[in-house]
């Protein structure tokens, strides 16, 4: 069966799953493979749930004479070829998302800031993969005036794949940085990965790249595209030009429309020099699509995050910098370089180990280690096997269940602690201890 055809199930049974808890009446289930299911086997539960139909890829789950399989050569195709032809359908501006860091901040700040003006749909979450891109266009219905997709990589090819699902208009890479090298081979190969989304839209007439002006790899990249910039240099190149007033805790800074030359001042609730970037973005995209700029401040100065990102935790005893759902050589950078710059103290951190970076990973530790014992941040608290190969005297741990009892052991009280480190260390649990 081809994709149209399928389409027109759809218009009929509008309501895609993949999840036999989530099977109502006029749904088409569809038979994904996930790390340890394979979605074929529970096509016929889908179908007795109460699926219209169950689209499979592995012949031996048809069951002969019943009309409700539709057998596909790849599940994970058809979801995503359904998901571009559904989008397809709307006459939107479509917003990609990608970068190594900053991509979630964004798209949140983003899409606050649209909503002031437009009806936006946006990826829930952190849906940035080849599963949660197609899931985020399912979502389009009438009501929707734009849209922004972030997309998420960890092999050469993934963006490039996402464009053609979401096929965007416009399109931002926040930055390129040193993550999930153990996939991409190389920093070269995460910079050529984050092009795809540049290479998709210079073949696109009328489409527009928002740019971090001071970003040299970016720049680099940026032939043959219509640019807008944003950055911290006024040098006359930028729409939107920023300034960081302080960082303590949070982030002030100044931002201008350069179309217009006045200044604006937000006070955010976010940690770290680093979203500024972030923030400049936003504004720089929401007067493209002319949002007023007392708007765009109002919802700068709003937002605050809840997401365990940039997040400033006031407990009973200490300040928490919550930073634990993400952590990679170039984010780890960033928030040490801010804490150290931070103007308060007594300061403590709490380090977890960075996944995903294969050979590099080794080294990588050690820099961190490295710059921690030149910048004299006190009190570094390392946990799991990678910073557990490191050769320094700080302190050391092999998981999160220790941290919790050296901590329940020294009560620290009256400190400034950042806590950071890739997700699956689950350091966010030690926000209840401390
Ligand atoms: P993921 O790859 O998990 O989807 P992401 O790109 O969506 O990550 P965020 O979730 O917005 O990024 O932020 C994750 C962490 O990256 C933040 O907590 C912060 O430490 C760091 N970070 C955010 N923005 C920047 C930036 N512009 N430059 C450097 N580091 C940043
Ligand atoms: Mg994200």
């Amino acid at each position: 069966m081809d994709i149209s055809e399928l389409y027109e199930i759809y218009t009929r049974y509008p309501h895609i799953t993949t999840d036999t808890r989530d099977c109502p009446a006029a749904s088409i289930f569809i038979a994904l493979k996930g790390e340890k299911f394979d979605g074929n086997m529970f096509a016929a539960s889908a179908l007795d749930k109460g699926c219209a139909y169950a689209v499979v890829d592995e012949p031996e789950y048809v069951v002969e004479g019943d009309g409700r399989y539709i057998l596909v050569d790849d599940c994970l195709k058809t979801f995503q070829m359904l998901a571009r032809e559904h989008r397809r359908k709307f006459k939107i501006p479509v917003i990609g998302i990608t970068g190594t860091n900053g991509k979630t901040t964004t798209k949140e700040l983003l899409s606050a800031v649209l909503a002031m003006k437009y009806k936006v749909l946006c990826t829930q979450g952190n849906f940035n993969n080849d599963v949660g891109v197609p899931k985020t266009l399912f979502r389009l219905d009438d009501t929707h005036e734009i849209a922004i997709v972030e997309m998420g990589a960890s092999h050469p090819g993934d963006i490039k794949t996402l464009v053609e699902i979401a096929e965007p208009q416009y399109g931002i890479i926040t930055n390129v940085g040193k993550a999930h090298l153990q996939g991409f081979g190389s920093f070269d190969g995460v910079v050529r990965t984050k092009g795809e989304l540049y290479d998709f839209l210079r073949a696109r007439e009328g489409s527009v790249v928002f740019i971090h002006n001071e970003n040299r790899y970016l720049k680099d990249m940026s032939h043959g595209l219509t640019l807008v910039g944003y950055g911290t240099d006024d040098d006359g190149g930028v729409r939107v030009c920023g300034r960081v007033k302080d960082c303590a805790p949070y982030l002030r800074f100044e931002w201008k429309d350069t179309a217009k030359g006045e200044w604006y001042l937000v006070r955010t609730n976010l940690i770290g020099s680093y979203n500024i970037y972030n923030m400049l973005a936003a504004a720089c995209i929401g007067l493209v699509f002319g949002v007023a700029p007392e708007r765009i401040n109002e919802v700068l100065e709003r937002y605050a995050p809840n997401n365990n990102r940039s997040q400033l935790e006031n407990t009973a005893y200490n300040h928490l910098i919550v930073d634990a759902y993400n952590a990679n050589p170039t984010s780890m950078a960033a928030a040490l370089e801010n804490f150290r710059d931070m103007a308060v103290a007594p300061k403590m951190a709490i380090l977890g180990d960075m996944r995903e970076l294969g050979e590099a990973s080794d080294a990588e530790h050690q820099k961190v280690v490295d710059f921690i014992e030149r910048n004299g941040i006190a009190d570094t608290w390392l946990v799991g096997n990678e910073f557990g190969k490191t050769l320094t005297s700080m302190r050391k741990f092999c998981n999160v269940d220790e941290v919790v009892e050296e901590i329940k052991r020294k009560r620290p009280e009256g400190y400034y602690i950042l806590i950071k480190g890739s997700n699956g260390m689950k350091l966010s649990r030690l926000t209840e201890f401390l």
